[in-house]
């Protein structure tokens, strides 16, 4: 017996927003997340404005919980040298904190109907005709089962062995170290003004990796993100120590305060699997790799991608066909709505990390070039990069602005 049409492992915004619009859509949804909430998500907090474009319906409940936007960001190649100093022409990024935001859009989710159950940990599945979740509270039925519990997702493991994909590899995974000190709103105020700068350095410290400063109202997310095999030859607190000295110097963080202590998180950067169901099951976010590969981008992604999946839930509930087969239009439908863009991502990455010196150098004097880097890190134009081409652009500009230096 199906207590649930749909049940959704994980609470994050990928699967609560994939709970949202199934509950909307007259689904019986349960949503069960280990934490309680609200809870903390190591993160950067940026979020870009497309989000609006696609998820109109989350607006209510998101837009009161922005702390603020961000109107310019300065990216600096790893010598100093160069600058990027980009203004957003429109649909500036904003700057949440994921405890709030997080919470915001679970709380939406039973707002709409999904029946919500926190502090309890999935542990298993069992597929009976249905799919038979298991927890620590017990032992629940649905027809569908959706797998949102982040990188080490179990449903995403089983979807591997049947589809035949390894697991990521060092090369493949990155971690993300960041910390949210408490700075005061005169600090922020006096040194990223109220346009509230972004700041990025490509390899501080020479390391694989680029660091982050996204100011809010009067604290700053600061971070430092690479891929495992960079991460995991370095001595973390060093870098960090290095990271917070480099703000200080340049007076991006008080000089009298001490370094704050440092969190991290896994984050997949080898973009989405190549394939994200099996029979009933569907993988949204961070579950599927849908992160961007250059900036560790990632909300967006999940939360779209959560929205995307309620056409093809509704017809396996119509036709009572949950075969992967049919399930797999969600695979082709997240496809075609960004994986190109997260294909373009992962060169881009490979380039910033193999030459980010270069890459600042074009992006300055060239103003095509930087709009497109700005969109491909930040994601700020509504729609993507459309007819933009980021690839031809960085040849044109190879010939165009001759490079001497190294990287
Ligand atoms: C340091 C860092 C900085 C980042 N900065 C940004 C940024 O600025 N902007 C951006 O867009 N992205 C950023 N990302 C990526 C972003 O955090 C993720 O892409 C996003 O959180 C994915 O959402 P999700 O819902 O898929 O997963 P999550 O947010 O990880 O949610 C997964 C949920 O599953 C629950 N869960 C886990 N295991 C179980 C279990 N066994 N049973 C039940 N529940 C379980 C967890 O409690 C959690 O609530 C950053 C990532 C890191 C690590």
């Amino acid at each position: 017996m199906n207590e649930y049409d749909v049940i959704v492992c994980g609470g994050g915004p990928s699967g609560a927003t994939t709970a949202f619009y199934a509950a909307k859509a007259g689904m019986k949804v349960l949503v069960i997340d280990k934490s309680k909430f609200p809870r903390d998500k190591a993160c950067g907090g940026l979020l870009t404005a497309r989000l609006f474009d696609e998820l109109p319906e989350l607006e209510p409940y998101i837009k009161p919980i922005i702390e603020c936007a961000s109107n310019d960001v300065n990216l600096y190649s790893p010598s100093m040298k160069y600058k990027i100093d980009f203004e957003f022409p429109e649909g500036t990024p904003w700057n949440i904190t994921r405890e709030v935001f997080d919470n915001a859009v679970l709380e939406a989710a039973g707002d709409v109907g999904a029946e919500i159950m926190t502090q309890t940990r999935v542990s298993d599945f069992e597929f009976n005709g249905g799919v038979t979740v298991k927890t620590s509270k017990g032992d629940f039925n649905s027809k569908m089962v959706i797998g949102a519990t982040g990188p080490n997702d179990k449903l995403a493991s089983m979807v591997r062995d049947k589809r035949n994909i390894k697991p990521w590899n060092d090369n493949q995974m990155g971690t993300a170290l960041m910390w949210e000190p408490v700075v005061g709103k005169d600090f922020v105020d006096k040194n990223y003004s109220d346009k509230r700068s972004l700041l990025v350095h490509f390899k501080p410290g020479g390391i694989d990796g680029y660091g982050w400063v996204f100011p809010k109202q009067e604290i700053l997310n600061i971070g430092f993100g690479g891929y495992n095999r960079a991460i995991k030859s370095i001595k973390v607190k060093e870098i960090w120590e290095d990271y917070i000295n480099l703000l200080k110097k340049d007076g991006y963080f008080p000089k009298d305060q001490a370094t704050p202590p440092v969190k991290g998180a896994p984050l997949p950067l080898a973009g989405p699997l190549k394939a994200t169901t099996m029979d009933h099951t569907l993988l949204v976010g961070d579950s599927a790799g849908m992160v961007s590969p250059l900036s560790g981008e990632g909300i967006y992604y999940g939360m779209h991608a959560g929205k995307i999946a309620i056409d093809t839930i509704q017809n396996a509930l119509e036709t009572n066909d949950f075969s992967q087969k049919n399930l797999d239009q969600y695979h082709r439908d997240w496809s075609k709505a960004f994986g190109k863009e997260l294909k373009d991502l992962s060169f881009f990455a490979y380039l910033a990390l193999k030459i980010p010196e270069r890459m600042v150098y074009y992006g300055s004097r060239d103003d095509k070039l930087c709009e497109i880097f700005a969109d491909l890190f930040l994601g700020v134009t509504p729609g993507g990069l459309g007819k933009r081409k980021p690839i031809s652009r960085a040849m044109y500009d190879a010939i165009r602005y001759p490079y001497f230096g190294l990287g």
